[in-house]
């Protein structure tokens, strides 16, 4: 019988089973109101998440990857136009470009596994739109250089904020930069419902009517369609419990926050470690260590009970899919050399202290013994 391991790489039970009896109530409720979709309850959610993000309005819809993508259809991108993007990414950061028709341009990471704002410079030509920094494992990409570089050039700027939900830069939070900032609330991020879910943010009303378009089939109401539009919605079930959860965020990505910065304190003469620079308040989605005996340091955690990841094994450029755009081993140094020594290791707010410990323990006893 396999048993399960002593610190599993996420346990999204235990956070339900904390809330079980106010999110059993909201079921209860939405279920005998027969309000299943564009409910009060997803417009609440709504105004609580552009508030906790610093902005005007939000809009939620089906998913993250469908937030990227109805946001850069409300901005007009389609064919001929050029969106510049990190090659260290999940994927729907690429999709989303490509679903419009438009041309993926990938830049290279900084250590930090951030987009590197010189390189967006230099990949500007008359074409470019749009530039798409991700704030990656929930660290702020460097928005004041992203934000001089797409003003100087008429460019607007979408931050994937997927990852960084309450990530803070110089104190002002992510998503509250570019035109619209898009979230995720998959079952992995650090606020998440019980399936898939989206929200956008932004300051702009303009873009925010286009998006509400968007989403609901180019409806205007009931019976009056403006454009051949989509369908992404956030149920109302899930918003009711989405509305739940944001209560507690704060908690937990301070959770989340004390145990990246003593995994920090602890395991940094042994692995490079992610540091957190003054102006930056990281939420720390992923805590990801590099290490040139990677593999090997994977495999004797998984002996000892402790589930690892690598976000992400294949650099964007590298995937199958991205073929037809004629990129090559070698274009981007960083991110394929990261990797091959990332490693995500166990990072949630139910974590126990005692896990957290077991972590660190037995990555110092892989250096001590293996190494
Ligand atoms: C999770 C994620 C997405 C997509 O979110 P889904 O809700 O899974 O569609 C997009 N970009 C990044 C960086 C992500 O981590």
């Amino acid at each position: 019988m396999n048993q399960s391991p002593r610190v599993p790489f996420v346990n999204l039970g235990l956070q339900y089973k904390a809330h079980r009896d106010e999110i059993i109530g909201e079921i209860d409720r939405i279920s005998l109101s027969g309000k299943y979709v564009s409910s009060d309850d997803v417009s609440r959610f709504e105004c609580n998440f552009a508030q906790y993000c610093d902005c005007e309005w939000a809009v939620a819809v089906g998913n993250g990857g469908d937030a990227l993508y109805l946001s850069l259809l409300s901005l007009g991108v389609s064919n001929g136009d050029e969106i510049i993007i990190p090659v260290n990414s999940f994927v729907a950061s690429a999709w989303a470009v490509a679903g419009c028709g438009a041309r993926i341009v990938f830049v290279d990471v900084r250590e930090d596994f951030n987009i590197d704002p010189e390189l967006v410079l230099r990949n500007i030509n008359s074409k470019t739109k749009g530039v798409m920094p991700v704030h990656l494992t929930g660290r702020p990409a460097p928005m004041n250089e992203i934000m001089k570089i797409a003003k100087d050039n008429n460019l607007f700027v979408i931050e994937d904020s997927a990852q960084a939900v309450g990530a803070k830069y110089y104190e002002k939070k992510v998503g509250s930069f570019g035109i619209v900032g898009c979230f995720s609330l998959h079952p992995l991020k650090n606020l998440h419902v019980l399936g898939d879910g989206g929200v956008i943010t932004s300051n702009d009303k303009e873009i925010i009517n286009k998006i509400r378009l968007w989403r609901n089939h180019g409806l205007k109401n009931r019976d009056e369609c403006l454009l051949w539009g989509r369908n992404s919605r956030l149920d109302s079930i899930q918003a009711a419990i989405a509305n739940i959860k944001l209560k507690y965020l704060d908690s937990w990505n301070e959770r989340f926050r004390n145990i990246a910065h003593y995994y920090t304190e602890k395991l940094s003469d042994y692995v490079i470690v992610p540091q957190e620079n003054a102006h930056e308040y990281s939420i720390f989605h992923r805590f990801i260590i590099q290490t040139g005996h990677r593999n090997d340091l994977q495999g004797f955690l998984q002996n000892r009970g402790v589930e690892t990841k690598v976000n992400y094994p294949i650099p964007l450029h590298l995937q199958y899919a991205a073929q037809p755009l004629g990129y090559k081993r070698g274009d981007f140094p960083v991110a394929e050399r990261q990797a091959n020594e990332i490693l995500s290791l166990p990072v949630y707010a139910e974590m126990t202290d005692a896990q957290v410990e077991i972590v660190i323990d037995e990555t110092k006893n892989f250096f001590r013994t293996k190494v």
